[in-house]
């Protein structure tokens, strides 16, 4: 065997195709990786499928397909008053990740700091250390609602620090920002060169009545950021990979040389078919009343649990605490319910770098109603849960 040294030597594989695995190997109800239990809509299907058999099965265009681009430009324009350029502003990636890896791949060079929330969603980090640069991680407590310490941020800032990464609403607590963190975000970065990507894949999933605060309404931090979205999430097609990044020109310039040799584009026919999808509007608009009916049948039945819940106002994640009920490492805690009570959840702690255990587990409630009320009973048949 050749040696070699390896770029992230202390990375092993992730935690959602781990527990995944385990999940199907065990025969455990599936709510760890964040993915639907039921199908995307037929009329999508329909659209993809005739989207492939009216030809569009070569290479799309490096920034994506026009007629999707135009629907997203659309889309931002009627829901944040933000214009971006069709041409220049907006990129078709093959789902969030990507998005993410690209941006941080353009502008991250060696020894550069990154400002990282934890706990983080696992794809940030690595990027940054492939790049050479370091990871600055701010870590966010659930006795404090998660909630940004903005004194804490500035204390961290340095004149090497060249990106803040954003998170809103977030994966895995679901929390969101509010005015008050994008005012203080605003007055922290309008004096310093500091870039902004702003990971924004559960922008419709939000809940009771709140404002989800894209950086595209707010021109300063608008024009220096990257805006990551997700059709997985929106069209409840998470296998189809397919995202966007939006960013003023000069960073979009910037993303599209990654882009091009990273994967050149993306699927041509399913983007022609959610460009002509995303005509109807009320596919996003019903977004927070469909899932809020699900976060809410779940908070009811995990209610009856002995489980403390934590709240939920965005995403599809519905997060616990169980510190009250046994001294067991959440990584120890999350096999062992998906082992002995058939239900499989993530650990939060493998996303702070530290491994800080707060003795929370991350549920996903994007499943069929049954599915929901199958994992609540098979919880309550739990011993230490009843
Ligand atoms: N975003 C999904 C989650 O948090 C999973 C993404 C993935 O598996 N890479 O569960």
């Amino acid at each position: 065997m050749t040696s070699i040294t390896s770029k992230l030597p202390q990375l092993g594989t992730t935690i959602f195709t781990t527990m995944s695995a385990l999940a199907a190997e065990v025969g455990a109800i599936n709510l760890s990786q964040g993915f639907p239990d039921y199908d995307c809509s037929p009329k999508l299907i329909e659209l993809v499928n005739q989207a492939m058999k009216d030809g569009h099965n070569q290479y799309a265009p490096m920034a994506g397909v026009k007629a999707l681009r135009l629907a997203i430009a659309s889309k931002t324009k009627k829901l944040y008053d933000a214009y971006y350029d069709i041409d220049t502003e907006i990129t078709i990636t093959a789902g969030g990740t990507q998005a993410i890896f690209t941006a941080i791949t353009a502008i991250v060079h060696p020894n550069d700091e990154v400002i990282v929330f934890e706990p983080a969603f696992d794809c940030y980090a690595p990027a940054i250390k492939l790049m050479g640069g370091v990871v600055k991680s701010l870590e966010l407590e659930p006795s404090n609602d998660y909630r940004i310490d903005w004194a804490m941020v500035k204390k961290l800032i340095t004149n090497r620090t060249r990106l803040i990464i954003l998170n809103s609403p977030h994966n895995p607590t679901a929390t969101i920002l509010h005015q008050d963190d994008i005012d203080e975000l605003s007055a922290i970065v309008k004096t310093q060169d500091i870039l902004i990507l702003s990971d924004e894949v559960y922008e419709h999933l939000i809940y009771d009545g709140e404002t989800h605060h894209s950086m595209a309404m707010y021109p300063e931090l608008r024009e220096r950021s990257f805006i990551i979205a997700s059709f997985g999430k929106l069209l409840h097609a998470t296998g189809w990979k397919i995202g966007y990044c939006l960013a003023p020109a000069y960073l979009m310039t910037e993303f599209k040389k990654v882009h091009q040799y990273l994967v050149f584009s993306v699927s041509s026919a399913v983007q022609q078919g959610i460009a002509q999808y995303l005509k109807d509007e009320d596919t996003y608009l019903n977004l927070p009343s469909f899932f809020q009916q699900k976060r809410d049948h779940f908070r009811n039945g995990l209610a009856k649990t002995k489980f403390e819940l934590l709240p939920s106002s965005g995403s599809y994640f519905q997060s616990v605490k169980y510190g009250h009920l046994t001294d067991e490492a959440d990584t120890e805690f999350a096999l062992r319910l998906t082992r002995e009570a058939g239900v499989a959840c993530i650990p939060t702690s493998v996303f702070y770098t530290r491994g800080t255990d707060h003795k929370v587990l991350r549920f996903c409630f994007a499943k069929k109603q049954e599915t929901l009320d199958d994992a609540v009973n098979r919880l309550l048949d739990f011993k230490l849960l009843r």
